[in-house]
């Protein structure tokens, strides 16, 4: 594996490859990886030919009073895991060559950015779109993966490529989870030993709904409901959202029906985590 600095060395090498006849697999993340990175990377691997993940905790997508300064980083182990993953480009750019300058550019994504996520990070994913557009433009022609995990983040990415018809396939990737349920995220760490604990009720609810929807219930309140229930019978865990939705326009059926994706978000203490799961109906 190699690891590259700079947008022109990495531009260079992937156009070498495509020009050699080689695909690539694209996988951007923020670092301070996990196995559910390390899926992302083994997939890509399996699928194309040349694998290329890249490492930036991207300012734009943090509001000002979020985790920017305190989001956790660890570049060794990160390389030794993107190795051990398959990972054959490693791209890790200081932030003087992701921004040099004011940033005055930005893409917006209109409609599946605005409710959920959207509402409870008003500027996320306009930094979301952002650099995964530049690093898109970097990376050139790819197919990339993505974790459904950050399922709001995948549809809006999905959106963006569509609508300014970039040469991007995106690749929604399984939920990684621990073994108690709750979900692979960097974030985790931020937990003590009593959230840590806590924390899979976020996922219990989660699947509570959907149990609910597959037995008959047909009311999104009454699924909202029930999953706010849950997690604010749990004293360690502050509700953010927890919401059904179509799973393409992110808009809530009533009654029920189709294609739906349960989402919410929850804090305990200092961490705030989302999860999802889907179910048809
Ligand atoms: P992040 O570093 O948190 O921005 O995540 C980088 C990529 O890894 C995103 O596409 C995430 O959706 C994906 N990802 C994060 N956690 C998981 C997980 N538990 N399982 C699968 N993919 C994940």
């Amino acid at each position: 594996m190699k690891t590259l600095a700079t947008i022109a060395e990495l531009r260079a090498t992937l156009d070498a490859a495509r020009a050699g006849g080689q695909t690539v697999g694209f996988v951007p993340t923020m670092g301070y990886l996990h196995d559910g990175h390390a899926s992302l990377m083994r997939q890509a691997g399996g699928e194309t030919d040349v694998v290329v993940a890249s490492i930036c905790v991207n300012p734009l997508q943090f509001g000002p009073s979020e985790d920017l300064e305190a989001y956790p980083r660890d570049l060794e182990r990160d390389t030794a895991l993107a190795e051990a993953s398959g990972v054959d480009l490693l791209f890790v750019p200081d932030l003087a060559e992701m921004y040099p300058s004011p940033v005055q550019t930005t893409v917006s994504v209109a409609g599946v950015s605005e409710p959920l996520e959207g509402a409870s990070r008003p500027t996320h994913f306009a930094g979301v779109a952002t650099v995964v557009a530049k690093l898109f433009a970097i990376a050139g022609p790819c197919r990339a993966y993505f974790g459904a995990k950050d399922f709001q983040q995948v549809a809006v990415v999905r959106r963006m490529v569509r609508d300014l018809s970039l040469p991007v396939e995106v690749v929604a990737c399984p939920t990684l989870r621990e073994r108690d349920g709750l979900a692979m995220s960097s974030r985790n760490v931020y937990l003590t030993p009593a959230e840590r604990e806590a924390a899979p009720v976020l996922y219990t609810a989660l699947r509570a709904g959907a149990a609910a929807i597959g037995a008959g219930e047909r009311d999104p309140a009454a699924v909202r409901e029930l999953m706010a229930g849950i997690i604010e019978a749990e004293p360690l865990a502050r509700l953010d959202y927890a919401e059904v939705v179509d799973a393409d326009s992110f808009l809530v059926p009533d009654p029920l029906a189709g294609n739906l994706r349960l989402l919410a978000a929850v804090r305990f203490g200092r961490a705030r985590l989302i999860d999802n799961v889907g179910v048809t109906v």
